[in-house]
């Protein structure tokens, strides 16, 4: 069971080590994040790598063994980074509460899974590469995990450092107004996920309803369990000449919840055909996909 939903502590902590700390200023202090941390829930901490220099300079970089174009990160400033951070020597520490990653375009995809996986741990650090990148040691000493945020490259990991911390914190209990849209949206979880995340929050919605504050269950929804979100629609009923599609506005929660799913289904086939092979389907969803016009 993960540790978070276990022990539930109330701030998750991010320490994103950069040379240049300037680039989050205004970041996160907008939205969800910016409520986060005033809630408590999320710590953000930023390091200049250049503090952990000794030389007049503040040298972070030198020129590669081998040849080759371009500088690379030291491994020592980041190692001294990583020691006034208090986080413990790789060979000591403990999995699931904190992971030291590096950003790098040769890392494993980052995906809404990593995201999930990342959201049950106390802490993270994230590494921001510059240059060619960062000396080969730091990925073998120091991180846990070399991670991208896509097949394409940056000129640095802070761009890739956000976007982990921002999909990360927004799954933390108590972030989003309603935690149910977590589960609910592209890349959701399979039916059988849902199901153990149900029975592992049961206790938690019986506290909350004796509260009176629960949500209620979102009816008129499903889990994505692996397809793209289905298209939202909102006032004006008519923009433009295009009408907001009549079944959303008549009040058939069944027929609503079955024309989302539909939807679901063709925007996945008509943008993400490769996240079809691995959806939970039945055989009339399989039916239904075969009979749009674009399978053929
Ligand atoms: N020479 C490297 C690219 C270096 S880009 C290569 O070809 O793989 C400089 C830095 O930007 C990297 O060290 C990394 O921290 C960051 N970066 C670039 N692309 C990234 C990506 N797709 N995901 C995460 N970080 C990335």
């Amino acid at each position: 069971m993960p540790h978070r939903e276990h022990f539930p502590d109330p701030t998750m902590r991010f320490d994103i080590v950069t040379i240049f700390p300037g680039i989050f200023a205004g970041i996160f202090d907008h939205g969800v994040v910016r409520r986060a941390a005033a809630a408590g829930i999320v710590q953000v901490h930023t390091h200049d790598l250049r503090d952990f220099t000794h030389d007049r300079h503040r040298t972070v970089d030198d020129r590669p063994f081998g040849g080759g174009e371009g500088m690379v990160l030291k491994p020592e400033p980041i190692a001294e980074a990583l020691e006034s951070l208090a986080v413990a020597p790789k060979e000591t520490r403990d999995p699931s509460r904190e992971s030291v990653i590096l950003l790098s375009a040769q890392g494993k995809r980052f995906t809404q899974a990593t995201a999930r996986e990342l959201a049950q741990l106390d802490r993270v650090v994230l590494l921001c590469g510059r240059y060619e990148g960062v000396d080969e040691r730091v990925n073998l000493l120091l991180a846990d995990r070399e991670l991208s945020i896509g097949d394409y490259v940056l000129s640095g990991g802070e761009l890739a450092a956000a976007v982990i911390l921002d999909a990360t914190m927004r799954l933390l209990p108590g972030v989003l107004g309603n935690h149910a849209s977590t589960q609910f949206e592209s890349f959701g979880l399979s039916n059988a996920e849902l199901a153990e995340a149900e029975t592992a929050n049961s206790e938690t919605a019986k506290a909350e309803s004796e509260d009176g504050e629960a949500q209620p269950a979102p009816t008129s929804t499903h889990g994505a369990g692996g397809l793209l979100d289905y298209p939202h629609y909102t006032r004006p009923v008519e923009f433009r000449g295009q009408t907001v599609p009549e079944i959303l506005t008549n009040g058939d929660h069944l027929k609503i919840s079955r024309w989302r799913r539909e939807q679901a289904l063709e925007k996945t086939l008509r943008n993400r055909p490769d996240l079809l092979e691995t959806a939970e389907l039945s055989d009339h969803e399989r039916e239904f996909l075969k009979s749009l016009p674009t399978l053929r």
